[in-house]
Order: structure tokens, then C-alpha cells, then sequence
């Protein structure tokens, strides 16, 4: 421990005697009175550094002699010799290294900056936040949009008919049978068309079945059944008034039932038939 603060005493001899001017004698006054706060100058070198540099300060004649080896000085204090060893020594290096954290502090004031930098980072976080809310709430708006639509454009129950399943015989029969469903006086127009063929297993649907998509579902079995034809009578109908208008046909088979296409069934595919009665 002796040792060391030899060391750290010569060490800081040196660093005076490179520093200051002793001929200035506030420049000793202040080294002096400092000395007296923190007592570092306590060995025989030091004492006899403090005299000296007082002596010079003071305009005293010196003997020249170094105060740590005794050879000469050519600043009256300390040779050249010394303050290179000392100043090239392992301890010095290493009190260098220690004063030199200062600088680290010097570094640390640079923490405002990165201190800036944190509250950006977080402040481009918070709007990454609220822009993703955002677009959350307009996913969710056009989610709530999309499932409102049916609503503007309902899908309606297929239209069937309240009548009995009777038989006709001639076009009149059948035409009286197609006016129960669409009359006159309700605002609808019946034309008879012509008389066709119709695939007989159209007529042997639910109401309501729409007969493009049954024959998606058809085995080949059922498809064999299914596609014998039989005799039609085929109405046109037509509703119109004011802004509204539907049109569509009727095909009506012997036994009187009846499948219908057109715009009779709001919602659903108007390009097929769908078994009306
Ligand atoms: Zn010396």
C-alpha cells in the first residue's frame, strides 16, 4: 500500500511538473493549498517537491537537482529522465487508463441522445399501434358492410303456388291453370307460347327445387329416369308496373304440375327452372 502511493505520488509530481509554470505564484499558491486538502505529498520527494516549487515560485535560486533522483533538472524540478520513467510506467499507464473514465462520463452525456431515440422508437410504436387499430376497425367496418349486403339485396323464399295439382287436357285447361297463380287483375299478362317437350323429371321435384342444381346431383341411375321428356304447354308472363317489371315462363305437363322461370324468384338463379306446383 506504501508502494502504491509512492507511485501515485511521483506519478502526480510529474504530471504538475509537465503542466505548470512554477514561476507563477498563484499556480503554486493553488497546488499548495490544494496539497493541504488532500495531503498527497506526504514522502520525502514530495516534501521536497512542495519546497521547491515554492522556492520558485517565491524567486528563490534552486540547485537544479531533480527532487526524486538528484541529478539535473533542466526545469528545476524534475529531469527529463524521471518523467519519462515514471510516465512510461505499468502504473501510470494504468492511473491513465482510470482518469481516463472520465471520458466514458463524456459518453454517457451522449444518453439524452439515445435517450431521443427511445421515446422515437416508442413513439413510432405507438403509431404502428394505432395505425393497426385503425386498420382493425376498418377490417371490422368492411367485415360488418359485407355481411349487410344480403340484407339490400335479401335472398326471398322461391314464390310457389297455393293451388291444387290438376290435371289439363288442352291449352285453355292449362292456361286457366296458369292465370290462378298469375291473374289478370293482379296485374300480370299470360301468353301461351307453344307446346314443347320437357324433361319429365323436372315436374318430379320439391316446389322449391331448383332444377339446374338437382341435375348437378344426379347419378347416372337417376339421370337415366330423369331425362325421359313428355309434353309441355309453355306460357310467357309478364308483370309490369310503374318501376317494377318481371318476366319469365311456365311450363305446365299433363298432370297439370308446373315449373316456372324467370324473375319470379327474387335471389335466386333466374336462368333455371324450379318447380312451381
Ligand atoms: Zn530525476
Amino acid at each position: 500500500m506504501g508502494d502504491e502511493k509512492l507511485k501515485q505520488e511521483l506519478l502526480y509530481m510529474v504530471k504538475l511538473a509537465s503542466k505548470y509554470d512554477f514561476t507563477r505564484m498563484e499556480v503554486v499558491e493553488g497546488i499548495l493549498r490544494l496539497e493541504n486538502e488532500r495531503q498527497i505529498l506526504g514522502s520525502v520527494f514530495g516534501k521536497r517537491f512542495k519546497a521547491r516549487i515554492f522556492d520558485i515560485a517565491a524567486g528563490q535560486a534552486t540547485d537544479e537537482k531533480c527532487v526524486i533522483c538528484g541529478k539535473h533538472a533542466d526545469n528545476h524540478v524534475i529531469c527529463q529522465h524521471c518523467i519519462d520513467t515514471i510516465g512510461d510506467s505499468d502504473y501510470a499507464k494504468s492511473q491513465f487508463k482510470t482518469v481516463e473514465k472520465p471520458k466514458l462520463k463524456l459518453k454517457f452525456n451522449i444518453k439524452p441522445a439515445v435517450k431521443i431515440n427511445l421515446n422515437l422508437k416508442s413513439c413510432l410504436q405507438v403509431i404502428a399501434i394505432i395505425v393497426l387499430v385503425l386498420l382493425l376497425i376498418f377490417q371490422i367496418w368492411i367485415a360488418i358492410l359485407w355481411h349487410s349486403i344480403p340484407n339490400y339485396n335479401p335472398k326471398e323464399e322461391p314464390r310457389n303456388s297455393s293451388f291444387e295439382i290438376t290435371p289439363v287436357t288442352s291449352v285453355d285447361e292449362a292456361y286457366a291453370q296458369i292465370l290462378l297463380d298469375f291473374p289478370e287483375e293482379e296485374g300480370y299478362t299470360v301468353t301461351f307460347g307453344r307446346m314443347d317437350y320437357e324433361y319429365v323429371g323436372r315436374f318430379d321435384l320439391k316446389p322449391g327445387d331448383c332444377c339446374l342444381e338437382i341435375e348437378e346431383g344426379l347419378s347416372d341411375e337417376e339421370r337415366y329416369d330423369y331425362f325421359f321428356t313428355e309434353d309441355v304447354y309453355i306460357f310467357y308472363i309478364s308483370y309490369l308496373e310503374n318501376h317494377t317489371g318481371k318476366v319469365g315462363m311456365a311450363e305446365i305437363n299433363g298432370d297439370g304440375e308446373i315449373i316456372l322461370e324467370g324473375s319470379f324468384n327474387d335471389g335466386r338463379r333466374t336462368d333455371s327452372f324450379y318447380k312451381f306446383r
